[in-house]
């Protein structure tokens, strides 16, 4: 098992005792606590502050009884956690997981508070889940589970208060059911507005150009800052990758860095890993998990073992998936240059210690995969403006917000003289604070 050792892990724990909770060094949402609170001690920030940040707000647990295609019954269990609104509503994806655990939604909403901040939204951080295997239901089933749970979080959403997202299982469909079973509720006068209490939502129906691939394509602006900073000067197309996940973030990730003139050389998901040194095609790729929903038997490519996968040898390794799946055995493995992180918390700490001494850089969440929140954020001002923007224009604000981001992280790393994640974390925090310290804290 993977055990936090850093500095950063002892002032969480402090905080912890505090508040009289049981710290656990092996949870990743104390590992993100952790973490985050390092880089508010190394700014000085208050300790009522670290105290605010170290807890959600609010934790919603949901059961969803719903009735199966065939008759029989099931209940699901969800969770919406709201963790933090100084800097306006709560906003934050929904996950389709069969293991999802609620101190996992407590990260990823703490993460997303962070995000909010660095990028400068008007956002505070949420996060949802039902605990379910979207893989294993029909479209019906998916539909009906989709719209109870909706209805039993009830107005603990909505466009002025908590604005979900698609995440991990859930996408543009799922929120279409989402946003239509909130209209329903909906009192004739807030109908207009209905629409904006989920973002990612399809065209159709109030989505906005560029949502779908946002996520990768403001990793392409991020790369485009820091690639440079860390010394990387070769262009895109010498540069190899690989990429763990082939989902919504993965799968656009790798047709983006394709299109750059990258070369895809390895690629692991739920069903396998692959790998062609002479490089996989991902637009090809990308199609042929569309129809089979993985990467296994992929024509193209021969299977490898995750061992062999993480040792392939790349310039950029991208894990795109689930977290903490980069823990210590897999950081002895990995043999690239910089690690970009597309999927929230997928580097545990002492894999990230491991890898930072072996001379990997490593490209923190909060600002990799950021864009998805941004562009969710320009849906959201669309569908207040009952307006659909141009795609050029959609993607011109996002690679401005991204690039400013990305700077904050390169000036704060630069003052701190620290690693990427602690500045990123460093420079949310700083934004948060400002914003405590004109508000005030009620009373
Ligand atoms: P997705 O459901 O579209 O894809 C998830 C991918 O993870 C799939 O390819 C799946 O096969 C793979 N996977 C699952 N279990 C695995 C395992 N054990 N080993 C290897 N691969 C495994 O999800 P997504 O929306 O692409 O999200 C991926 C990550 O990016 C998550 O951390 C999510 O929180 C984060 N993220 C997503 C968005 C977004 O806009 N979708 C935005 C910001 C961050």
């Amino acid at each position: 098992m993977d055990r936090c050792t850093t500095p950063a892990c002892q002032s969480a724990r402090e905080i912890f005792e505090e508040l009289k909770e049981h710290y656990d060094d092996h949870n990743l949402y104390f590992q993100t606590t952790g973490a985050v609170l390092e880089a508010a001690n190394k700014i000085g920030a208050p300790h009522h502050l670290k105290l605010i940040l170290s807890q959600p707000k609010n934790e919603i647990m949901i059961h969803c009884p719903v009735q199966m295609d065939d008759g029989s019954w099931q209940l699901f269990k969800g969770y919406r956690v709201q963790h933090n609104n100084v800097l306006g509503p709560y906003k934050g994806g929904i996950r389709f997981h069969p293991e999802v655990k609620l101190d996992e939604v407590k990260s990823l909403a703490l993460l997303m508070t962070m995000k909010c901040a660095l990028t400068h939204l008007p956002f505070g951080g949420a996060k949802g889940a039902l605990r379910i295997d979207p893989r294993q239901l029909s479209p019906r089933e998916l539909q009906r589970v989709t719209r109870r749970l909706t209805a039993s979080l009830g107005t603990n959403i909505g466009p002025d208060f908590d604005i979900p997202a698609p995440d991990v299982g859930t996408n543009a469909q799922i929120m279409a059911w989402m946003a239509d079973t909130y209209a329903n509720f909906a009192i004739p006068s807030q109908k207009i507005n209905a629409a904006g209490v989920v973002t990612g939502k399809p065209l159709e129906y109030g989505g906005s150009f560029g949502r779908e691939k946002a996520t990768a394509q403001g990793l392409m602006y991020v790369l485009d800052e820091l690639l440079p900073e860390l010394g990387i000067q070769r262009t895109y197309n010498e540069l190899s990758y690989s990429l763990i996940g082939y989902g919504n973030v993965g799968s656009w990730t790798g047709r983006l860095l394709q299109a750059r003139g990258s070369q895809l050389i390895a690629v692991m998901d739920h069903s396998g890993a692959i790998s062609n040194p002479q490089g996989i095609d991902a637009e090809q790729l990308a199609e042929y998990v569309e129809k089979t929903g993985g990467i296994v038997n992929y024509p193209a490519a021969s299977a490898i073992s995750t061992e062999q996968f993480y040792q392939t040898q790349v310039d950029l390794l991208i894990p795109a998936a689930l977290e903490q799946m980069v823990t210590i055995d897999e950081a002895q493995q990995i043999n690239c240059r910089v690690l970009v992180e597309a999927a929230n918390a997928p580097t545990t700490p002492r894999a990230e210690n491991h890898l930072l001494e072996k001379g990997v850089k490593i490209l923190p969440a909060i600002l990799c995969n950021a864009g998805g929140v941004v562009v969710s954020y320009l849906e959201w001002k669309q569908n207040r403006q009952s307006e659909q923007w141009e795609a050029s224009l959609v993607d011109a604000r996002l690679q401005t917000t991204m690039k400013a981001a990305a700077q904050r992280v390169i000036r704060m790393a630069e003052r701190l003289n620290c690693d990427m994640r602690t500045a990123s974390f460093a420079a949310a925090i700083e934004h948060i604070e400002k914003v405590y310290a004109t508000r005030g804290v009620f009373p």
